[in-house]
This record gives C-alpha cells, structure tokens and sequence, in this order.
C-alpha cells in the first residue's frame, strides 16, 4: 500500500510502498477512505511536539473508512462497516494507542486500529465529515463545551478560527452564547458568522471592552493566551487548545489579580464525539473541508502551515 511516512524533522513526508498490516488481535483494518489534515501534524514536524516514536513514522489522525480485516477477539465488527477512529483524550487520555499519534495513522491506503477507538459512522453522515468530526469538531466540541463550561446567554471569544475554531464557534453558538472570533487571516471570517459568529477581529486585543466571560485559545502561540487572559473579564475562563508554542509567558499578576481560570483542553471522550456525530446527522454542525489529492499532502500541509486554508483539508488515500 502506499503511505507518507514522517522520517524526519523539518522533512517532507516520504511517500512510500509499505505491506499491507494486518490485525493484532483487539485491533481491525481499516480500509482509509478519509483522512483530514491537522495542524498538529505540523507540529511534530517543526518539532514543537516530540512524538512518543522513532521514525519512520505514519501521520494522520482524523481517519475514516472501511473494516477491511478483523483480528481475534473482535466481536462488535464486521467486514464492510463504515468507521471512524476516536481520538480519547478525556476523561483518559488514549494517545498511545491512537492512530498517527502512539501507532501508524491515516496517511496511508490502510491502517491497523484498536477496536476500542472505533465509532460506527450514522447513515446521515458522509465519511468525509466522520473523519474530521474526530479532531476537528470533537475537540472543539470538548474544549467549549466541557473545558470551559459555555452556557447560555455568555459572552465568548474564539481565537484561531482554522479547522477547529469554526467549530468551536459553532458549538459555541449552539451552547446559546453570543460568541466573538478572532483571526489574524480575514478570509475566514464569513465562514466563522456562517458558524454563528456575531463579529470577528484580526486582534485578541479587540475584545477588551467585550469583557467575554471565556476565550477559548485554539492557537496557543503563547501571545494568544497571554492576550486571552487580559481581555477575558474578572473570574473568566481561559482554555488553551492550540500547541503553537513550547513554552509561554502571560502576566502573572493580571491572571491573579483577576483570579482567571486558565486550563488546557485535549481531545474529546468517546462519547462527545458520538455526540458531535449526531450534530452533524442533524445538520447542526456542517464542517467545512476541502479536498485535495492523496499525492499533493505535502502540499496541502505546506498550504495549512501558511494559512491557505478554510475549515480543514481532506484527502482520500485509497483514490
Ligand atoms: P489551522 O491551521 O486549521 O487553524 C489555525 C488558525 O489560527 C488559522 O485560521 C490561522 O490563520 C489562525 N492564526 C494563526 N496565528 C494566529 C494568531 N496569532 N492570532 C489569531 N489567529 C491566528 O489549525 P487547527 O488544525 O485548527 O489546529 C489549531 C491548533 O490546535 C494547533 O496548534 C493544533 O496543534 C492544535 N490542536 C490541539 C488539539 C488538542 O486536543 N488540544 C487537537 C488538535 C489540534
Ligand atoms: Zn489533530
């Protein structure tokens, strides 16, 4: 099959000719039809994030597609069933066993998954928004939701609104909040009031006099956070999401003097994205994607890194 292997930092993904895998036993084959491009991919490349592996390594964590192969011991699939992998992040985290994360993942024809992460797709939802509902809605969907706790009539900030922060707003909208967006790239504004969004700004700083009583971070480039905690109001909530940066620096005095809640938020639980999954069969949540060809992902990643993107890039390994 073929495959774009990481080998090494600051590299193009290699694309290569591996044997197919085949079950362990608790884990299935899936046949990957979908496969949706994440910025974190980005960051195991520049090295901002130490993957637990040595390379040669498969990226890819936002997979859906077909049971192809079933090892011993699997009873709740069959051959042909249309799944997605979730990404559990919460309450546990799974990372270890997480596809293009702790093991091989979605670049690539097929991949080997434990039957524990698997979702059974709804007949309503097509493939490709089962895949990125996985990272991209689910963990938005947990960040707003749960991780900052956004309930009706509150006053919102989302910052970044690339292929997780529309639907952070769109959650956030649904929650029952008035929800503000900030981008430094004006181009997804109209895609972020489509989600729900009353105004957008190219500048954290803009939402000073809004006083929102949560910023949800989805950058992390540590100036959005510190900028997240000077404008969100006495005894707000920041949550960071975004891995922009290794280290960051805030005012500490200000997140004292103001007692913020800063927490971070990964993933989402299995069951939020059944949830999320439900939203979409419901036409509540609409992702935006986009595809490109499974032999232009370095290209479509190159795209993602300089903010040539709307909503998130999907890519259909097996053609
Ligand atoms: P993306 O590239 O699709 O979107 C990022 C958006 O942020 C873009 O629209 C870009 O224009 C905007 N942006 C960049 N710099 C900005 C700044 N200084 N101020 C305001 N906006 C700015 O990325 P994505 O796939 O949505 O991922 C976003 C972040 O979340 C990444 O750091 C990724 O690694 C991280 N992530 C975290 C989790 C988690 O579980 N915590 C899961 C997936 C992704
Ligand atoms: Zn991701």
């Amino acid at each position: 099959m073929k495959a774009f292997r990481y080998v090494a930092k600051d590299t193009a993904l290699e694309y290569v000719e591996l044997p197919d895998p085949t079950p362990e036993p608790g884990m299935v084959v899936v046949d990957v039809e979908v496969a949706g491009l994440c910025h974190s991919d980005l960051h195991v490349i520049d090295g901002i994030m130490t993957p637990p592996w040595e390379p040669p390594f498969t990226l890819g964590h936002e997979i859906a597609g077909t049971v192809s192969a079933i090892g011993d011991g699997v009873e709740d699939f069959t051959l042909g069933d249309r799944v997605a992998v979730a990404i559990i992040g919460y309450p546990e985290v799974q990372s270890r066993i997480t596809p293009g994360i702790g093991i091989d993942g979605g670049y690539a024809e097929r991949v080997a998954v434990h039957a524990s992460t698997l979702v059974r797709i709804p007949y309503a939802v097509s493939t490709a928004h089962a895949a990125v509902a996985a990272d991209s809605v689910a963990t938005a969907y947990h960040a707003v939701r749960t991780a900052a706790g956004v309930r009706p009539g509150e006053t919102i900030a989302v910052i970044g609104l690339g292929g997780l922060g529309l639907n952070g707003v769109r959650t956030g909208a649904i929650a029952g909040a008035t929800v503000y967006g900030v981008d430094t790239n004006p181009h997804t504004f109209d895609a972020a009031r489509a989600a729900g969004a009353r105004e957008c700004f190219t500048e954290v700083t803009a939402l000073a006099d809004l006083e929102p009583d949560a910023v949800i971070d989805f950058v992390g480039l540590g100036s959005t956070t510190s900028d997240a905690i000077d404008v969100v109001r006495r005894l707000g909530r920041v949550v960071v999401v975004g891995l922009g940066a290794k280290n960051t620096t805030f005012s500490h005095g200000t997140l004292v003097r103001k007692s913020v809640e800063l927490r971070g938020s990964y993933g989402a639980s299995k069951d939020e994205y059944r949830q999320v999954l439900g939203l979409i069969a419901e036409g509540r949540i609409k992702p935006v994607v986009e595809e490109i060809a499974f032999a232009d992902l370095n290209t479509g990643l190159h795209r993602l890194r300089h903010g040539n993107v709307l909503g998130r890039l999907i890519t259909r390994p097996g053609g």
